[in-house]
């Protein structure tokens, strides 16, 4: 008989607490004495080395037992994680009322993956488990956190190298200001679905069963939702956030903004806003972390002789060495004169300058008379080296 209710531990004569060892050992004693080889033609004696066998199936096999400890009979169609998590929501108890089942629809199984049966007997397990399912989601909670927002922010060149004020509109989730974020109101009544016993009763084919009421989650007591958030303990609300951008503040960066995200249930705390600032370009000056990037023309004179120059920088004219025979590209640096860096106000970035020559476009005899000198007197070749890699 594949019966649900048999105690496998009593018809083996040992102890729930029994070792693998006790239980072999009580299953051979038993088996020798009610072996049909032994007892021919004995009905009863077959029947019990039936149930004997069944018993020892179970019990012998660590992960059978283990579901027949949890939830009282074993299946093969009894998920080892759905018996786990069942022990759990019952705190260890035997979860349902079995006396109230009437178990004449189940015939004899052959053996523990016997047919029909037990898949029907799955059908009305896995309603039991949906219900305990149903329970816990709809169980009021503690105190839930916010959850975090994140937003992009776009300033100009010059928010971004100065700093300054910058304003974001930011949807958030509000605690709901009717309920103060406990999604209910009103004073608890009776439940109508279990008239306040917090149980009801189910029916899977011929079997009926309690389960903890769904409407009060076995509580007997259920409270209106929140009509203005319906539930929720949360409303939407769009909002101007304003906030400080600190200067040298760089592309792509992440501002937190505490209690600015949206807004926590049940008294939980607020999340944060988090700002990724995008920083504008500028026509002139190219931002490379803290450092400026510009390009400088020099004539050919300020090239070769060397000269002191007058450069833009973000901080106005600064004046720039060239030093003699500058070639067209070159990079000069500016200690110094870049941007203050966000964390630490006290470390500037430099002004990297590439230098380009400017050639002049001679429109009188008189220079090209020069440039001609000057050639006699300079015969350099400079792509002699061009053709020695070749
Ligand atoms: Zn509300
Ligand atoms: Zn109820």
């Amino acid at each position: 008989m594949a019966t649900q209710t048999k105690d496998y531990y009593a018809i083996l004569g040992v102890k729930k607490t029994a070792t693998a060892e006790e239980i072999r050992k009580a299953f051979r004693k038993l088996a020798r004495k009610y072996h049909p080889d032994v007892n021919p033609g004995d009905k009863k004696a077959e029947e019990k080395f039936k149930e004997l066998s069944e018993a020892n199936d179970v019990l012998s096999d660590e992960k059978k037992r283990r579901i027949y400890d949890q939830v009282g009979f074993y299946s093969d169609q009894i998920d080892p994680a759905q018996a786990e998590a069942y022990a759990r929501q019952q705190g260890g108890q035997r979860p349902v009322d079995f006396g109230g089942f009437d178990f004449s629809g189940f015939q004899p199984g052959a053996g523990s993956a016997g047919g029909s049966s037990w898949s029907s007997f799955k059908d009305i397990f896995s309603g039991i488990f949906s219900g305990a399912e149903a329970q816990q989601q709809a169980r009021p909670r503690g105190p839930q956190q916010g959850t975090d927002l994140e937003y992009q922010a776009t300033v100009d060149f010059w928010t971004g190298v100065r700093g300054g004020q910058a304003r974001l509109t930011v949807h958030r989730q509000e605690t709901c200001p009717t309920c103060h974020g406990q999604a209910q109101t009103g004073v608890p009544r009776q439940c109508e679905e279990c008239n306040g016993t917090g149980q009801v009763t189910q029916m899977g084919g011929r079997m009926k069963f309690n389960i903890p009421c769904p409407r009060c989650n076995g509580t007997g007591r259920v409270t209106s939702s929140c009509a203005t958030c319906h539930g929720e303990g949360l409303v939407g609300r769009s909002e101007t956030v304003e906030f400080r951008i600190k200067a040298g503040t760089r592309d792509g960066q992440r501002i937190r903004i505490q209690g600015k995200g949206n807004g926590g249930v049940r008294g939980g705390a607020a999340g944060d806003l988090y700002v990724i600032v995008r920083t504008g370009t500028h026509p002139l000056f190219t931002r490379v972390g803290d450092d400026i990037h510009l390009k400088v023309p020099v004539t050919i004179a300020e090239a070769t002789l060397g000269a002191k120059v007058d450069v833009p920088t973000i901080e106005g004219r600064a004046q720039l060495k060239i030093p003699p025979g500058t070639q067209g590209g070159q990079k000069l640096r500016m200690r110094e004169r870049g941007v203050e860096n966000a964390q630490n106000a006290s470390v500037r970035g430099d002004q990297i300058v590439t230098v380009e020559v400017v050639v002049p476009v001679l429109n009188d005899e008189r220079s090209r008379e020069i440039m001609r000198e000057f050639a006699k007197l300079n015969p350099q070749d400079p792509r002699v080296e061009l053709f020695g890699k070749v």
